[in-house]
C-alpha cells in the first residue's frame, strides 16, 4: 500500500513510500531469524567490529541522513544532532559492550555453596528477534536508541519508523552496505499502527517509545504473546525554581528545557514553578526572552523553533491554551497557531495564571508552550509537581546543589536534573526508570539496559 508523508515546513504531502503488509513484516522477520545465528556466532567483538564499521559509514554519509531528517522534521541543527548522535551510539555500545557482555557472554564458573559436588557458570542469551517502534519527534535517535545495544547483545533488530518521518530510512540504508553482516539482521519497515502491531506478531521482545495511549495497544499486544515489552511514553515535566536560584541561569535553562524541538520532546519542561519572592521577575524575563525568539522559516538554518512535525498537534495545543484562557491563565507571549508557508508553527508561548484545573497543567502539549505557577514552600512545590499522572523527568533551580538536591529527590520522576533542564539526562550515562504513566520495563540508558535483550541460562554441571 501506497502511503504519503507530509513535509512540515510547507503542509504538502510530497514524499510517497510503501507500507508494509502483515505478510511483509512476517517475511522480513523471517529472514532477519535466519541470520540471526550466524551474527551470534560472530562473538562479542566481531559485533562491535561491525557496529564500529557502521558507525564510520554513517559518519561519511552523514549529510544525506541529515537532509532526509530536515526535511522530515523541519529543522536542521537537531537533524545534525541526531544523526551525530547515533553515531556516537554505536560508537559507545561499540566500547561498553565487550565489558558488560565479556568475551563469550558466560559468567565465571562457581561451585555450589549448597552442594559440593556441583559447579554452575551463568550464559547470557539474546532473544534472537527484536522489534521497535519509535514516534516523530526525534525519528533517528530513538529509532536506534535501544536497537543498537540489542544488536551488540547478538539480538536481530526490527524497526518500525513513524509514518510520520520515514524519509531518513532510505539513506541511512544505504550506508548498510559497508557492513554486510549487520545489513542481514537489520532491517526496517514503514507503515502506520498495523505495521507495528504485525511487528509485535513476528518479534520475541519489543521496545516501543511512544504516546500512553498506543503504550497500552502494545503492551496488551506483547501480552498476549507473552513478550516483554519496554514501554518509553510521555510526560509532563516540572521545573521547580527556589528563590535562591540565579534568575538569568533559571530563565535560560527553562527556555532550553521547554523550546528545544519546538517542545516536541518527551523529557520536555510542561509546568512551571517559582517560589512567590521571584515569580513576577522571573515571569517578566521570561516573557521577554521568549518572545524575542523566532521561527526558522523561509531560512531553515536561522531562527530558534522549528515547526510542529505532526500538523494535529496544533489542534491539541489549541485546545489547551483556549481551555486555560477559559479558565483565566494570562498569554504573556505567543499562544497563537502560525501558518507560514503552509507548515504549523506555534511561536514560543508564556502563560501566567495558571492552575490545575486547566488542561495545559495535566495534558502533555508537546508544543513549545511554558505555563507558570507561583508557590510559597518547598513542600507545596513538591505536591504540585507530584500532582501528576505522569513521571518522567523533571528539574529543581537553586542557588546552589545543595538546597535544590533535598526537593529533587521528593519529586516522582525517573530522571530529575539538578540546576539545569531535564534534557541533559540524555547524556545516556545514569539508569533511569519512568515513573506512572511515562513508561515501563526497565532502564533504557546506563550499561546494564543491555540486559534487557538478555535471558539468563543457568549451566548446572555435576
Ligand atoms: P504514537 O504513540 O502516536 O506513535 C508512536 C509509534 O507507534 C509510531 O511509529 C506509530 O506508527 C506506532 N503505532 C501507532 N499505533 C500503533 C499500534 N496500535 N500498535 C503498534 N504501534 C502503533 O506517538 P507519536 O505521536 O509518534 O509520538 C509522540 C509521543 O511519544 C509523545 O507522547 C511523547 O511523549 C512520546 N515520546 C516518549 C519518549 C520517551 O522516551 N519516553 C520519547 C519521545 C517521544
Amino acid at each position: 500500500m501506497k502511503m504519503a508523508a507530509v513535509n512540515p515546513r510547507t503542509g504538502e504531502r510530497d514524499y510517497e513510500f510503501a507500507a508494509a503488509s502483515a505478510q511483509d513484516v512476517a517475511d522480513v522477520a523471517a529472514a532477519l531469524r535466519r541470520a540471526q545465528p550466524e551474527w551470534l556466532a560472530l562473538g562479542v567483538q566481531g559485533r562491535v567490529a561491525a557496529l564500529s564499521r557502521w558507525a564510520d559509514a554513517v559518519a561519511a554519509h552523514r549529510l544525506p541522513i541529515i537532509a532526509a531528517l530536515a526535511q522530515d522534521t523541519g529543522r536542521w541543527f537537531l537533524s545534525e544532532t541526531e544523526v551525530d548522535g547515533a553515531v556516537r551510539n554505536l560508537r559507545r555500545w561499540a566500547a561498553l559492550a565487550p565489558e558488560m557482555l565479556g568475551d563469550d557472554m558466560r559468567g565465571p564458573e562457581k561451585a555450589s555453596a549448597l552442594i559440593p559436588t556441583v559447579r554452575y557458570q551463568n550464559q547470557s542469551v539474546p532473544y534472537p528477534l527484536s522489534g521497535f517502534i519509535s514516534p516523530w519527534n526525534f525519528p533517528v535517535t530513538l529509532s536506534l536508541i535501544d536497537a543498537v545495544p540489542a544488536l551488540a547483545a547478538g539480538s536481530a533488530a526490527l524497526i518500525k519508523p513513524s509514518e510520520v518521518t520515514p524519509r531518513f530510512v532510505a539513506p541511512l540504508l544505504e550506508t548498510l552496505d559497508a557492513v554486510p553482516e549487520l545489513k542481514s539482521v537489520l532491517a526496517f519497515v514503514l507503515g502506520d499502527g498495523a505495521v507495528g502491531q504485525a511487528l509485535i506478531d513476528q518479534v520475541d521482545l519489543v521496545c516501543f517509545t511512544g504516546s500512553v495511549a498506543t503504550g497500552r495497544k502494545v503492551a496488551e499486544a506483547a501480552a498476549r504473546r507473552f513478550i516483554p515489552a519496554s514501554l518509553e511514553l510521555g510526560g509532563k515535566d516540572p521545573v521547580v525554581i527556589l528563590e535562591s536560584a540565579d534568575l538569568d541561569q533559571a530563565v535560560d535553562a527553562v527556555l532550553r528545557g521547554g523550546l528545544s524541538n519546538s517542545g516536541q520532546a518527551c523529557l520536555s519542561i510542561e509546568r512551571v514553578y517559582v517560589q512567590r519572592a521571584i515569580h513576577d521577575a522571573f515571569l517578566d524575563k521570561l516573557a521577554d526572552k521568549a518572545s524575542r525568539l523566532t521561527l526558522n522559516w523561509p531560512d531553515i538554518h536561522s531562527g530558534h523553533l522549528g515547526p510542529l512535525i505532526h500538523a494535529p498537534q496544533a489542534g491539541i495545543i489549541e485546545r489547551q491554551l483556549k481551555d486555560a484562557v477559559a479558565k483565566g491563565a494570562r498569554v504573556l507571549t505567543g499562544g497563537e497557531i502560525r501558518t507560514d508557508g503552509g507548515g504549523r508553527w506555534c511561536p514560543a508561548t508564556v502563560l501566567a495564571d495558571v492552575t490545575h484545573d486547566m488542561e495545559i497543567m495535566r495534558e502533555e502539549t508537546f508544543g513549545p508552550v511554558l505555563p507558570v505557577m507561583a508557590f510559597d514552600t518547598a513542600d507545596e512545590a513538591v505536591a504540585l509537581a507530584n500532582d501528576t499522572t505522569f513521571g518522567l523527568s523533571g528539574a529543581v533551580i537553586a542557588g546552589t546543589v545543595e538546597e535544590a538536591l533535598p526537593v529533587a529527590e521528593r519529586i516522582n520522576a525517573g530522571g530529575m536534573s539538578v540546576n539545569d533542564c531535564a534534557l541533559t539526562i540524555l547524556t545516556y550515562e545514569p539508569e533511569k526508570n519512568s515513573f506512572g504513566l511515562s513508561g515501563m520495563g526497565g532502564s533504557r540508558m546506563g550499561p546494564a539496559s543491555i540486559n534487557r535483550f538478555l535471558r539468563r541460562k543457568a549451566l548446572i554441571m555435576q
